[in-house]
C-alpha cells in the first residue's frame, strides 16, 4: 500500500476520541431540547436514490448541479442511480410519505444527527462529509409553527452559550403562485444583464432566476442590488405570514435582522428562509444552520399537499465556534479505576473483577499484556486513574487486592467484598481534595 493510499480522502475527517466529547455535548444539548418539544428522532439510509434528490433539492442547487456524490454498487452497472445524501430533510420526506405519515397525527416532528455528502472542493469549513443536525415538521402552516421551530434552533444556540455570538438572518419567498410572479418578473430583469452575469447565474437564468439574488460574485452582487425586491411581489396572504413570524420572534425577544437576498442553496423553500451565520465572519462559510418551509414537497413524492418546514445545522462548524470563543469546553473524562496484574494467577482471577467493577458503573481501564508493576503503574499515571487495584499472586490466593490511591500514594489490602465501598471512599476523597 502507498502512503497515499492510507491518508483520509480529502475532506474527511476523523472523530478521535479527544474530539468525541464535543459531538458528545452538542448531541446532548440537540436532543434533550428537542425531545422536550416532542420531536421524535428520525433515521433514513446514508443513500437514496438520487431521483429523490433531483425532485427536491432541486436541478438549480449547486448540491445537484455539482455536488452529488455517485454511489456505484458492484451489481448495479451502468449509470449509477443512488447517491450518498448531500442532505436529510429530502429522505425524511420520502420516508414521511412511504411510510404513510399523512394517517399520524399532526403535526408530525422529527429530528436527525447524522453525516451528510457533498463533493464540493474542500477548504477550511467545507468538508465532503460533515455532520448536521436539523429538525422537520409536517402538517403545519400557521405562521406560529414557522417561529416555533426558529425558537427551537435559537434555543439550542442558546443552550450551547452561543446566542451573542450570532446573528439570525430572515426572509420570505412567497408561496408557489408568488415564485411564478418573482421568477417571472427578476428573469425578465436579469435578462438584460445577461453579458455581465457569471457563469453560473447565466445558468441559473434558466433553471431558477431566485438563486441569482445570493450570488457571491461581485459584478452578480452590483446587478442585484438594483433587482426587483421579493416584498413587494409577493400576494398580501404571504406578507401577512411573514409580518406574524416576525412578531412573534419581537415577542419571543429573539433577535433577528431581515435579509432580503437570502434565498438559500436549494429549490425547494417556499415562504420563510432563515440562516443563522457567525456575527464576526463574513467568509462564505459562516453559515451555521438554516431552514426553511417547504409546503410542495410532500406533494411532489406523493401528490398530496402537506406543508412542513425545518432547519439544519453544521455540527464541525459548532464545534469550530465553541473552540474558537472557548465556550462550553467540556472536560475530557479521566478514568475512576486502572486495574494492576501481575502473574498468570492474577490476569486470569482479574477479569471477573473488571467486569463487576464495570457493573457498579466505575469507568475502568487495565493493561492486560504487561507485565511489570512499574510499567502498569506508569500506564494508570498517563490515563489519569484515580484510584489503582493491583493483584499480585499473593492477593490473588487470599481474596484481596491493593487499592492505591494514585494522587497521594497511599496503599491498603482490601477484601474483595468490601471493594466498592473502599473505591468509593477514595474517589469521594480525591474529588474533595481536587475542589480545594
Ligand atoms: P445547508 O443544508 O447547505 O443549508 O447546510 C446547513 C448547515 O450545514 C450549514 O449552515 C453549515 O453549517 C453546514 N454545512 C453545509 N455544507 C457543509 C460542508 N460542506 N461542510 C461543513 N458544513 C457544512
Amino acid at each position: 500500500m502507498t502512503e497515499q493510499q492510507i491518508q483520509k480522502p480529502s475532506g474527511t475527517d476523523d472523530i478521535l476520541p479527544s474530539q468525541q466529547r464535543f459531538w458528545k455535548y452538542i448531541q446532548d444539548k440537540v436532543s434533550k431540547r428537542l425531545e422536550s418539544l416532542s420531536f421524535s428522532k428520525i433515521e433514513t439510509p446514508i443513500f437514496e436514490n438520487k431521483d429523490i434528490f433531483l425532485r427536491s433539492v432541486g436541478p438549480s442547487s449547486d448540491i445537484v448541479q455539482k455536488e452529488l456524490f455517485l454511489v456505484k454498487g458492484s451489481s448495479l452497472g451502468g449509470e449509477a442511480d443512488l447517491v450518498l445524501r448531500p442532505e436529510a430533510t429530502a429522505g425524511i420526506v420520502r420516508a414521511f410519505v412511504e411510510n404513510g405519515m399523512f394517517s399520524w397525527p399532526l403535526p408530525v416532528k422529527f429530528y436527525y444527527f447524522g453525516p451528510m455528502f457533498r463533493y464540493n472542493r474542500p477548504q477550511a469549513g467545507r468538508l465532503r462529509e460533515f455532520w448536521q443536525f436539523g429538525a422537520e415538521v409536517f402538517g403545519e402552516d400557521d405562521p406560529a409553527t414557522d417561529a416555533l421551530v426558529i425558537l427551537v434552533l435559537w434555543q439550542i444556540f442558546t443552550d450551547l452559550k452561543l446566542q451573542n455570538k450570532v446573528v439570525l438572518e430572515i426572509n420570505t419567498l412567497g408561496d408557489k403562485n408568488c415564485q411564478g410572479k418573482i421568477k417571472k418578473t427578476l428573469s425578465k430583469y436579469f435578462d438584460q444583464y445577461r453579458q455581465y452575469l457569471c457563469p453560473d447565474c447565466l445558468q441559473r437564468l434558466t433553471l431558477n432566476p431566485l438563486r441569482i439574488l445570493d450570488c457571491k460574485v461581485q459584478k452578480c452582487q452590483t446587478i442585484v442590488a438594483s433587482a426587483p425586491q421579493i416584498v413587494d411581489l409577493i400576494c398580501d396572504e404571504c406578507k401577512e405570514h411573514f409580518k406574524d413570524i416576525l412578531e412573534s420572534l419581537d415577542d419571543l425577544q429573539i433577535p433577528y435582522d431581515l435579509n432580503p437576498k437570502l434565498v438559500r442553496g436549494l429549490d425547494y423553500y417556499t415562504r420563510t428562509t432563515f440562516e443563522i451565520r457567525d456575527k464576526e465572519d463574513t467568509g462564505r462559510q459562516s453559515a451555521l444552520a438554516g431552514g426553511g418551509r417547504y409546503d410542495n414537497l410532500v406533494e411532489q413524492y406523493s401528490g398530496r399537499q402537506v406543508p412542513a418546514i425545518g432547519f439544519a445545522a453544521g455540527v464541525e462548524r459548532i464545534i469550530e465556534k465553541l473552540k474558537t470563543y472557548q465556550l462550553a469546553d467540556p472536560p475530557s473524562k479521566k478514568i475512576d479505576i486502572f486495574v494492576i496484574q501481575l502473574g498468570p494467577r492474577a490476569r486470569k482471577k482479574i477479569l471477573p473483577i473488571i467486569s463487576q467493577l464495570s457493573s457498579w458503573n466505575f469507568n475502568v481501564n487495565a493493561a492486560l499484556g504487561k507485565e511489570s508493576l512499574k510499567s502498569q503503574l506508569r500506564t494508570a499515571d498517563r490515563f489519569g486513574a484515580g484510584v489503582a487495584l493491583i493483584m499480585g499472586q499473593r492477593e490473588a490466593i487470599d481474596n484481596t487486592i491493593i487499592v492505591r490511591n494514585m494522587h497521594d500514594g497511599g496503599q491498603e489490602t482490601v477484601d474483595l467484598n468490601k471493594l466498592q465501598k473502599v473505591i468509593l471512599e477514595h474517589l469521594k476523597d480525591i474529588n474533595k481534595k481536587k475542589v480545594k
